[in-house]
């Protein structure tokens, strides 16, 4: 029996693992959640999985969640509450859970940071899906898992395909795995990308592309902020310096292909020329499943591949013209120190911005550009901890001045 915290409990990933949770009981025991704002379906998670922390965001809505559990009618309530914590402390508190043997990081964005960093110091193993925090601090999070021994498996399908490619070569140790050396006889790594919501449009209607067409992803179904960054490659992008962080490549050596259908979740060529890859339906649950089982695997009666159902398996190079988001996460991880995570910080402020409307979808890069030019002068080349906070903040900031200047003060507040 696993005992797992799922940080971001509400979310897309959250959700996903506790149905796995539900499927295999006598497997997985979920022990700690954390959410944002989403309550009633808090209350609904605490009611089916009875952990023993939860940890709020929000440390001012406590009081709000605690009188929803004392108000439950006797037969619902919980025999026993579980401990409520908040703010950033409550959720490093979730990630560093005494009775948790795995973390699974679906908070979204940089705020996933000081948790994951959090669950590695307690020495946890993680199940990691908030990419964004090691593209922000990979310099940060990899020393610090030398030092606890922690172990990072990828529930990114694309780093799930390759991690899982790996298991069937002779140099497989995850013990290896986010040292910054590469696996020897790795030669390449081709990640698959579904071309995100826009692959059919010719790049001359990017310009009225609205947030409802942004958010319609046409393979997968993930939480807002990924699926914009889906469509403007920009996750692509961002999992290219993951896979770099995570497999030790360097970036001449990482590579992203269109692959429409996304059965193919990524391809590893090794140094005699062989190529692995790992195949799957698009659904998120596959590799979830395969971080809390890992090494084993489970027997499952999820619907099983037929590639003569599939029927054709497409692959293109991408559009660099029509994505420059690609371009710009190439460079960034390429100057490597602070510069990642001011794109990182860049995107979601940018993304943030874009799904207020408050600035159009081809600003997005625009702006990213901006920030990340602004940078080079402040760049540090082994930052710690604090130099990535605080390039995230001055990221975010010089983002939202950067939207001013361009596209005028927006109708509502801009998100902080
Ligand atoms: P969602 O937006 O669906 O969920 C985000 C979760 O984080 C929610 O539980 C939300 O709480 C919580 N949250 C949001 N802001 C904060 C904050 N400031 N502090 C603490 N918790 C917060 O995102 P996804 O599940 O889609 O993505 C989560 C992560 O996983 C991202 O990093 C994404 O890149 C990665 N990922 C996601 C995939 C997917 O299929 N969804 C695939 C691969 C990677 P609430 O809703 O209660 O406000």
């Amino acid at each position: 029996m696993k005992a797992i915290s799922v940080l971001g409990s509400t979310g897309s990933i959250g959700t996903q693992t506790l149905e796995i949770a539900r499927e295999f009981p006598d497997r997985f025991r979920v022990v700690a959640l954390s959410a944002g704002n989403n309550l009633d379906l808090l209350v609904e998670q605490i009611l089916c999985h009875g952990p023993e922390l939860v940890a709020l965001a929000d440390a001012d809505r406590l009081t709000d969640l605690r009188q929803r559990l004392e108000a439950l009618e006797p037969g619902r309530r919980p025999s026993r509450l579980p401990e409520l914590v908040g703010g950033a402390d409550g959720l490093c508190t979730a990630a560093a859970w005494g009775s948790a043997d795995l973390v699974v990081t679906g908070i979204v964005g940089c705020a996933g940071l000081l948790p994951t960093l959090a669950a590695i110091r307690a020495g946890k193993d993680l199940a990691l899906a908030n990419k964004e925090t090691l593209i922000a601090a990979g310099p940060v999070v990899l020393p610090e898992l030398q030092k606890s021994g922690s172990r990072l498996l990828p529930a990114d399908s694309e780093h799930s395909a390759i991690f899982q490619c790996l298991q069937g070569t002779p140099w497989a140790d995850t013990a290896r795995l986010s040292t910054g050396v590469p696996t020897p006889g790795l030669r390449r790594i081709q990640l698959t990308a579904s071309g995100g919501a826009f692959r059919d449009w010719p790049a001359a209607d990017l310009a009225k592309a609205t947030v409802a067409d942004a958010t319609s992803h046409p393979n997968w179904s993930m939480g807002r902020k990924i699926t914009v960054d889906s469509a403007t490659l920009m996750n692509k992008g961002l999992e290219v310096i993951e896979a770099h962080y995570l497999f030790g490549l360097d970036y001449d050596h990482i590579e992203i292909v269109i692959h429409p259908q996304s059965i193919i979740h990524s391809m590893v060529e090794l140094a005699d020329t062989s190529v692995l890859a790992q195949l799957g339906w698009p659904d998120m649950k596959l590799p979830l499943l395969y971080c809390l089982s890992w090494p084993e695997r489970l027997d499952t009666p999820w619907r099983r591949l037929d590639l003569t159902a599939v029927g054709q398996l497409n692959f293109s190079a991408p559009d660099r013209a029509k994505y420059p988001c690609m371009a710009l996460a190439y460079a960034a991880g390429r100057a490597g120190g602070t510069m990642p995570a001011v794109l990182n910080a860049a995107n979601e402020q940018a993304v943030a911005l874009f799904l207020e409307e408050a600035i159009p979808f081809l600003a997005i890069p625009q702006l990213i550009e901006r920030v990340c030019d602004r940078h080079r002068v402040d760049h540090h080349s082994d930052p710690c901890l604090d130099d990535v906070l605080a390039v995230d903040a001055w990221a975010r900031q010089a983002t939202r001045e950067a939207a001013i200047s361009l596209h005028g003060q927006p109708r509502t507040a801009l998100p902080a």
